[in-house]
């Protein structure tokens, strides 16, 4: 009989967030497949298992993927975990499923955090419709092209991102939602410096060119409102986009910086500004 690959989430920082079955399901497995072992022995040593580690991660998951495999269909039971939290949300894990189910191979899970959701309830957002976003892409059109597809989603966004590149993803994020768009930053989740900091992406971007972000974070951002129109009456409203992009010129800004803002204020991209105020021109 074949055995069965334990898909098994582990604490996103507070070790006293593992659950009976987890440590049940660690201590009867043959193998653990783990993205990082270093990570991993950490938290079994911890609760004192002992167990076989192997790795499983992005670069080696399409020969270990086989491997692991070929042991469950000699009946090994396996556990699958990632460095934090749920495996196979932007972890490895989601190819080891498809090739399990491809060979007819049980597959359960032991729940637990995602930092994702965990950030959600915190963020005051509505919870009745969200989607996940995991990671912008760093290639920069993708990226672009990604945040192009949400800006009217009426619906909460959840993104993860790396500390160092946290201010430019909230620029990139202001330059296609709007500013004004209100997110929370939900960071150390779990953690003793757990915070959640509710604020404007204009806030954001301007708080975090001046402030290193420290440790993990991620970004919920509250969907388009209807409400957004009403509220947009700003000074320059009633402008056409070259008395808009003039305004700031004669505050001083280059041509070029005031297509930026005003870009911004418009929340649309800088070519159409550019190519507007153009137009106008001729
Ligand atoms: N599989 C994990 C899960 O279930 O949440 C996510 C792994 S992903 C590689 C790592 C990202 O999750 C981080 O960059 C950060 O955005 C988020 N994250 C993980 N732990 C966190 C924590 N304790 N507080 C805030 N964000 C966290």
């Amino acid at each position: 009989m074949y055995g069965t690959l334990y898909l098994c989430a582990t604490p996103i920082g507070n070790l006293s967030d593992v659950s009976a079955r987890l440590i049940e399901t660690l201590n009867n497995a043959d193998l653990i497949a783990a993205e990082d072992t270093r990570v991993t022995i950490k938290l079994l040593n911890h609760f004192n298992i002992k167990k076989p580690l192997t790795s499983y991660h992005e670069h080696n998951k399409a020969e270990k993927g086989k491997y692991i495999i070929s042991l469950l269909k000699e009946g090994k039971n396996i556990v699958l975990v990632s460095d934090a939290g749920t495996p196979a949300i932007s972890d490895p894990g989601e190819d080891l499923v498809k090739l399990c189910i491809e060979n007819d191979i049980n597959i359960t899970s032991v729940p637990g955090c995602v930092a994702a959701i965990n950030a959600l309830i915190l963020s005051g957002f509505s919870t009745k419709r969200f989607s996940f976003e995991g990671f912008l892409s760093v290639n920069k059109r993708h990226r672009r092209e990604h945040l192009e597809s949400l800006k009217n989603d009426t619906h909460t966004l959840i993104f993860y991102e790396a500390p160092h590149k946290l201010v430019y993803t909230l620029e990139d994020m202001s330059e296609f939602f709007g500013k004004n768009r209100k997110i929370a930053l939900a960071r150390e989740l779990t953690k003793l410096h757990e915070e959640v900091i509710r604020l404007t992406l204009g806030e954001a971007s301007e708080k975090f060119r001046e402030e290193k972000p420290r440790g993990e974070y991620v970004i919920i951002v509250e969907g388009k409102q209807d409400t957004d129109k009403v509220q947009e009456q700003y000074w320059w409203s009633d402008f056409t986009v070259r008395e808009h992009v003039d305004e700031y010129i004669k505050k001083g800004m280059s041509s070029k910086d005031a297509i930026k803002a005003v870009a911004l204020d418009r929340q649309t991209q800088k070519r159409e500004i550019y190519n507007e105020y153009h137009s106008e021109k001729s």
